[in-house]
């Protein structure tokens, strides 16, 4: 029933289903910006007088972070724990005797990091949470179903940012909230509701319009990825390449066991060289220069041209390399993207 469009709209309910036909999912409900669905996907589990014990993966998505401690922290006073990573990667051994002994309630990562492409072994923590009786949330906007469909291995929720690959132009700003279990779903919606956290039909349509072209374009945007990583690899003046695709990545192997191989992801993460780090920002910055304008500066991802991010700008001193650069392939022809960065490297 449609009685009030804060609630529910038909043109919303059409670019659901769109999203359920991707991800295999019983339901799916678009909010505002990826920030409302996770705000949407934490809260329902929130309960007045209930003492809570949430874990969260420490890299994730630098605004979801800033929620957890300007939100869930300092505003509702609630605790929660960080499970880091050790030299690049996850020592699952440590995460089991951390799940163990702290027993959380949730259990919340992404199957991809930002911006060193870590690719979590996503099977074995939702086996590791649900024996323990966990809730697991998965953000998998960057690996996309495309790659994994975390519902399929037992996750209670998904989340994407589906200003990214769902919809992939850069035209809107929308998120969405998957799963399977009906009472998370009322809870879902109750809280939508009332917090207005609803998707505008304006934004749904295009979405749905969008999302039609959604397996072709990342495909592509994939290829081109891995494509761009081999060429970056042999460049002299990229000291490491960070793709999960390449052999040389720490969850190389993680990687193809999650995705059968299907892909590694759209984002490549290169260090180009330098002997000092002011030679390394200079570097840098000559680069994000010269690949200009096919190749921009702009601070998102997943959109249909190749666009990047320089790390040190954005994270700070967390990667203490001032090289890195975060590119974000499109899907343009590869050997225009392979000129433009071929300039790059060469300025
Ligand atoms: N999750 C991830 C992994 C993201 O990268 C982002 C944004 O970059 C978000 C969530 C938040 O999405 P939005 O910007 O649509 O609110």
């Amino acid at each position: 029933m449609y009685i009030y469009s804060r609630y529910r709209n038909p043109t919303v309910v059409a670019a659901e289903e769109a999203i359920m036909a991707v991800e295999g999912s019983e339901w799916a409900l678009l909010a505002q910006s990826g920030m409302a669905a996770i705000d949407i996907a934490l809260s329902i589990f929130q309960e007045a007088g209930r003492q809570s014990n949430w874990l969260f993966f420490s890299e994730i998505y630098g605004g979801t972070l800033s929620y957890i401690s300007s939100v869930l922290q300092k505003r509702r006073g609630m605790e929660v724990s960080f499970f880091r990573p050790t030299d690049r990667n996850y020592d699952y051994t440590h995460l089991e005797s951390v799940i163990t002994e702290s027993r959380p309630d949730i259990l919340y990562f992404e199957t991809i990091s930002n911006p060193l492409l870590m690719v979590a072994e996503g099977r074995r923590i939702i086996d590791m949470a649900k024996k323990r009786g966990c809730r697991v949330i998965v953000d998998n906007t960057f690996a996309t179903p495309l790659l994994w469909k975390p519902l399929d291995d037992g996750a209670d929720l998904v989340i994407h940012s589906a200003t990214k690959y769902l919809s992939g132009h850069g035209n809107l700003t929308a998120g969405v909230i998957c799963g399977n279990d009906n009472k998370l779903m009322q809870s879902a919606v109750e809280y939508r509701k009332f917090v207005g956290h609803m998707l505008s039909p304006d934004d749904a349509y295009r979405l749905q319009t969008q999302i039609s072209s959604f397996e072709l374009r990342f495909r592509q945007q994939c290829d081109n990825a891995s494509y761009v990583a081999a060429v970056l690899s042999k460049s002299e003046h990229v000291a490491q390449v960070l793709y999960p695709g390449l052999d040389t990545h720490a969850t190389h192997i993680a990687a193809l066991e999650l995705t059968g191989g299907r892909g590694y992801g759209a984002m490549v993460t290169f260090d180009l060289t330098g002997s000092t780090p002011e030679t390394k920002r200079r570097r840098r910055d000559k680069f994000i220069e010269a690949v200009r304008p096919e190749i921009k500066l702009i601070p998102s991802l997943g959109d249909n041209h190749t666009i990047l991010m320089p790390v040190e700008a954005v994270w700070g001193a967390k990667y203490p390399e001032p090289g890195m650069i975060r590119l974000s392939l499109g899907y343009e022809e590869r050997a225009v993207i392979e000129s433009v960065i071929r300039r790059g490297l060469e300025s």
